[in-house]
């Protein structure tokens, strides 16, 4: 048997909507994306959604609207994939990273206080693999120092932290709609916010910094004339990839009970062994199961993380890891960051690995997967 790591869920809905995406000669920004954001948004109930590139144009507009620049520092979790550092880069401002809890991977609650000086700005919380970080907690502790919250929802489109989205809590969210993601439009992301302020001067600065605003200004100059106060980027989405969007959005209930049901078919053929971690949940939460990683215990195995994945391999089972800790790329050691500071990022990293995960994936890919990981493991015990 062959099993991909992922395989998209795309069906003949999706390419209707995209051939009249095309049809409709709007190629770039157009009406499909405004109802994209709009449905979006109200979907994670927040007023106000910008439709994007990526996610990672959202994090870096996010922080630019917010004013976050040179001098300024920004909290956030090591155990991510490196846009989320990236984009503290790009501002100018100094990335701050605080270690993980080993239960759920998330940036620890406790630890975050003590990172904070007086140059710190914002506090960037990524939910790992979709399930939520202690919003409660993060919110208070901004409250106390008057720091932003951007919250890095790669993988919560679909989690609620208790009864809230992700997408109404944080002062701006940043989603993906890249192609693994829950909810895809190829590339693609959008940032949601309660603030309209922060929802236009983030839609004025995904278009070149052209304000719309000159149109009302100088409406007796024309239509063709417009304003650039700020030098902005190319950031924003297509009515191509909102087409895709809108399918995906009515279709995200039913991919994401089949994803419910690869979850639970996995952790019920996994439960027994003890070799292995499984992703935390919690009935206080909804999660959206963005990933399946496990880790090894690596004290009673002879096999390490990285035969494991070469053997899983072998067996035609395509496997990934989230994350390579950004603090190990040399760029950031470069900076000067260092991994001891990272202790639980360090252990979680060596013996984690994601299995294939994806909507649609049948019984029979997961007890395989499940059957050639206990197989591996049985004949590696210490
Ligand atoms: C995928 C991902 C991103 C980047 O999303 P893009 O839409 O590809 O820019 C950012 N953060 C995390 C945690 C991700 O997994």
């Amino acid at each position: 048997m062959k099993i991909p790591f992922y395989r998209p869920y795309i069906g003949d809905e999706e390419i209707a909507e995209v051939i009249s995406a095309i049809q409709s000669n709007w190629l770039s920004k157009g009406p499909k994306t405004v109802v994209f954001e709009s449905e979006f948004a109200k979907s994670v109930g927040s007023e106000h959604g910008v439709g994007l590139n990526s996610c990672t144009a959202g994090l870096h507009l996010a922080q630019l609207a917010l004013g976050i620049g040179p001098g300024d520092e920004v909290i956030t979790t090591p155990y991510t994939f490196v846009a989320t550092a990236n984009t503290i880069i790009h501002c100018g401002a100094k990335p701050v990273f605080v270690d993980i809890d080993p239960k759920t991977c998330n940036i620890d609650a406790d630890l975050i206080e003590q990172a904070i000086t007086p140059r710190t700005k914002a506090i960037i919380p990524v939910h790992y693999g979709g399930y939520p970080c202690e919003m409660d907690r993060i919110q208070e502790i901004a409250q106390r120092y008057g720091l932003a919250i951007i919250e890095d929802a790669a993988h919560a489109v679909y989690t609620k932290y208790k009864d809230q989205p992700i997408g109404s809590i944080g002062n701006i969210t940043c989603f993906s709609f890249y192609a693994t993601k829950n909810l895809t439009t190829g590339e693609g992301g959008m940032i949601t916010t309660a603030d309209e302020e922060l929802a236009n001067r983030i839609r004025i600065l995904s278009l070149h910094g052209m304000s719309r605003n000159a149109w009302t200004r100088y409406a007796a100059k024309g239509a063709w004339y417009y304003e650039v106060e700020q030098a902005g980027f190319k950031y924003n989405m297509t009515d191509i990839q909102a087409a895709l969007g809108i399918i995906q959005l009515r279709k995200l209930e039913e991919m994401q009970m089949l994803r419910m049901q690869v979850a639970r078919a996995y952790s019920e053929a996994l439960a027994d062994c003890e070799e292995i971690i499984l992703p935390h949940d919690s009935h206080e939460h909804r999660h959206s199961w963005h990933l399946y990683p496990i880790r090894l215990e690596e004290d009673q195995l002879t096999i390490s993380r990285n035969e494991m994945i070469d053997q899983l391999s072998e067996a035609g089972i395509g496997t990934s890891v989230h994350f390579i800790p950004v603090p190990k790329h040399p760029f950031y050691q470069e900076k000067g960051y260092r991994m001891e500071e990272y202790p639980e990022t360090e252990k979680v990293f060596e013996s984690v690995l994601s299995l294939p995960f994806f909507p649609g994936m049948t019984k029979e890919e997961v007890y395989y997967v499940a059957d050639t990981v206990q197989s591996i493991i049985s004949k590696h015990r210490r």
